[in-house]
């Protein structure tokens, strides 16, 4: 049960008042929840920026671009004409050095006439902008006269916002908010208080809500600090209470004897690397141990994960058991699939695949003989997760590229047996700091050699202002039977303004077809499933020589013999995807090259982050560097969404706080495991003021 002490904080936003359903809905939106949020959802929206309204510039020295506030008389009104309901609003004002045309698009005119009474002085704010040589506010977001300016905040907050819901709505429901905030008990212990200098959950959300300093709302400041080392603090703890349940009922074990996993071994063409039989020793380990496995599996791409993930399963198979292996993707299922079904045949293991391809009788076969326990190994996509796909005994549950997956999909597999293992398999190599806010407290194996043969990549960056130099050399690259990926950002045409020089998959396979024939293929991300399998094989069979793709080969994808990878607009990609799509190539025993094109001007951050690609292969030497890179965006005001997740704390600002809060989950689970007494009493508040309290009925009241 909720401590009674949080009922102010859980009530509906609706009960505040200039709350009605329309904002209900648009608050929703805004929140990402499906039921009308409350109080507390809207205090732990935070302001992205402030407006500093201690200055108060005249209208000739108000800079255009910039928030101003003016002090000015209202000269005269033009309403929209009548009928004419998209025209403007338009009110003129001046002040003794200038004019100022204040702009209301679909305004009630009653309203601003009121608001704007002509002849009397006004205090107006909002973003200055340069209109026909005449300065002009659209839609200003304060105005007030003489007595409402006495009361104004000299900072006013901004709020992310989204179309329809007014910045001041939100100031006016948060102000309301903030009054019926409770006396809450702390939660944090006294020690990482006093080290971080943290202030009360209660100061924090009025410093950062009614800023006294500009500097108040900043991230890596306490008042935003604390809330994030709350949000970290849930977020660890909820996991160390579910992970304390993991345990499997005495005597079962997940491991046989290795017969499985000997002849699997004997049936590879080549030896494992030492990090690949480190990571198969280690979940071998865990499966036989009475605590449930959570296992992180991380390596670049190519690294070999799928063989550790098979014989992982050969093990779980040796004790009789069954064993599931989700891919998000049918690509990625098939390509699996492909790896893993001459070696399980050899070995003796069952293996079968289910997709949404899948249907009818064959469907109805396969899921009859997982029921009867006469497949051992079932690999797929989301459809393994429908509910009438029934194991005799899942006991293994591995994920492919978890972060694609919801915690929803995730549970729903390992539901499906009794105390499942879990060993999640990533590509994208996730620093340390962000595995844990991810997974908390998961053991991670690393893949960190690459298997004995691969060759370097030769990665360089080109403007594209040089593209035909490009095309010339991919049609030598075709005359000396090479195998080429050109990968483009976007599928279909876009009327977004400003990105119009991205290129179009669909036009530039057009383009090369023409020059270079049937050697070229299309895939992407819009192509049926059958249909993009079917230019992938003949991509391997190198039937096709150029395969002009958008980001569905981005994971997975295996074609050894392909060497050469253009991207265009490089610059418009993560590194953490420039690096995956990369790993497509250098799989086979030929040097590659990798070209990456970008569209000039080059920011700096772009160019910083393409010389991170340029010079390093390293995934993890990648991602460390992505998180630094993202930090200075910060810095430089091109703000990151942050963590799946999480709201407030930031990866890249807040990396000390998840270790520490990570130590204080740890702290409490050995120091007061079922939450008891007032320190407990404190922290389950914690858990649902942050939407973490799943995890207790699991220990029961405290
Ligand atoms: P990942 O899933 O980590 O991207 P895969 O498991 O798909 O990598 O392996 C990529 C390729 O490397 C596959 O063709 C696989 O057969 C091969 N491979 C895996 N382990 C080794 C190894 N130890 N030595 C040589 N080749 C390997
Ligand atoms: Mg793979």
């Amino acid at each position: 049960m909720r401590p009674a002490l949080l009922n102010s904080l859980f009530a509906p936003v609706t009960s505040l008042s200039g709350v009605g359903p329309k904002q209900d809905k648009l608050l929703r939106y805004l929140l990402d929840r499906s039921e009308t949020p409350r109080l507390v959802d809207l205090l732990l929206h935070l302001p992205t920026s402030v407006i500093d309204r201690r200055t108060r510039p005249h209208i000739r020295d108000a800079v255009p671009g910039t928030v101003v506030t003016l002090e000015v008389t209202v000269d005269r009104h033009r309403p929209a004409p009548p009928g004419r309901s998209r025209a403007p609003h338009l009110v003129y004002a001046s002040d003794e050095t200038g004019d100022v045309v204040l702009t209301y698009f679909r305004a009630k005119r009653d309203y601003i006439e009121k608001l704007l009474p002509v002849g009397e002085k006004r205090y107006v704010s909002g973003t200055a902008q340069l209109f026909d040589g005449t300065l002009q506010i659209v839609h200003p977001d304060r105005v007030v006269d003489e007595e409402g300016f006495a009361k104004l905040p000299g900072i006013d907050t901004v709020y992310p916002l989204t179309e329809g819901l007014m910045v001041g709505a939100i100031r006016r429901a948060m102000v309301q908010a903030l009054q019926k905030l409770p006396k809450l008990p702390e939660w944090i212990s006294p020690e990482v208080m006093r080290r971080c200098s943290f202030p009360s959950f209660a100061d924090a959300l009025h410093r950062v809500h009614e800023p006294v300093e500009l500097s108040d709302i900043l991230p890596q400041n306490p008042y935003w600090s604390r809330l994030a080392f709350d949000e970290l603090l849930a977020g660890q703890l909820a996991l160390a209470l579910v992970r304390a349940q993991l345990r499997r009922p005495a005597g079962t074990r997940h491991a046989g004897d290795g017969h499985f996993r000997r002849k699997v071994i004997d049936a590879l063409p080549y030896a494992l690397t030492n990090s690949q039989q480190e990571a198969v020793r280690a979940i071998t380990h865990d499966l036989g141990q009475p605590l449930r496995m959570l296992r992180l599996l991380q390596g670049d791409v190519g690294s070999g994960k799928t063989v550790v993930a098979l014989l992982a399963a050969a093990a779980v198979a040796e004790a009789g058991k069954q064993s599931a292996l989700m891919a998000p993707t049918e690509i990625l299922a098939r390509q699996h699939i492909k790896t893993i079904a001459p070696l399980a045949e050899h070995a003796g293991l069952r293996v079968a695949i289910l997709t949404g391809r899948e249907k009818g009788k064959e469907r109805r076969d396969i899921i009859a003989r997982l029921a009867d326990g006469e497949i051992d190994l079932l690999v797929g996509t989301h459809a393994l997760i429908q509910d009438d796909v029934i194991f005799k005994s899942l006991a293994l549950a591995i994920v492919d590229e978890q972060h694609r997956f919801g915690v929803r999909e995730r549970l729903t597999l390992t539901e499906k047996g009794e105390a499942v293992d879990v060993l999640v398999l990533s590509a994208t190599p996730i620093p340390r700091t962000l595995v844990l806010t991810y997974f908390g407290d998961m053991d991670i194996s690393e893949l960190r050699e690459k298997p004995a043969g691969r060759q370097p990549i030769d990665t360089r960056t080109v403007p594209d202002s040089r593209l035909k130099e490009i095309m010339d050399g991919v049609g030598r690259a075709i005359d000396n039977g090479k195998q080429i990926y050109w990968i483009c950002p976007l599928v279909e045409e876009t009327e977004a303004e400003g990105i119009e020089h991205l290129t179009n998959a669909t036009k530039r396979f057009e383009v090369l077809q023409k020059r270079f024939g049937d050697r070229v293929g299309l895939v992407h991300g819009q192509m049926k499933g059958a249909e993009k399998d079917r230019v992938m094989a003949q991509f391997a069979a190198a039937e096709i020589q150029v395969l002009v793709a958008t980001t569905v080969v981005e994971v997975g994808v295996d074609v050894p013999a392909a060497t050469i990878m253009v991207i265009e607009n490089a610059e418009r990609f993560g590194l953490a995807q420039l690096h995956q799509l990369r790993g497509r190539i250098g799989r086979g025993s030929e040097a590659s090259t990798c070209i990456l094109l970008y569209h000039e001007p080059l920011s700096q951050m772009s160019a910083a982050r393409l010389k991170v690609i340029r010079e390093t292969t390293d995934g993890f030497r990648i991602a460390e560097e992505d998180l630094r890179l993202r930090g200075e965006g910060e810095v430089l005001g091109t703000r990151q969404s942050g963590l799946p997740g999480y709201r407030i704390a930031r990866p890249e600002i807040h990396a000390q706080l998840i270790a520490q809060a990570r130590d204080e989950a740890l702290n409490i689970m050995q120091s007061n495991p079922k939450l008891a007494g007032e320190r407990g009493e404190a922290l389950r508040c914690l858990l649902y003021l942050y939407e973490r309290d799943e995890a207790l009925p699991l220990i029961g009241a405290g």
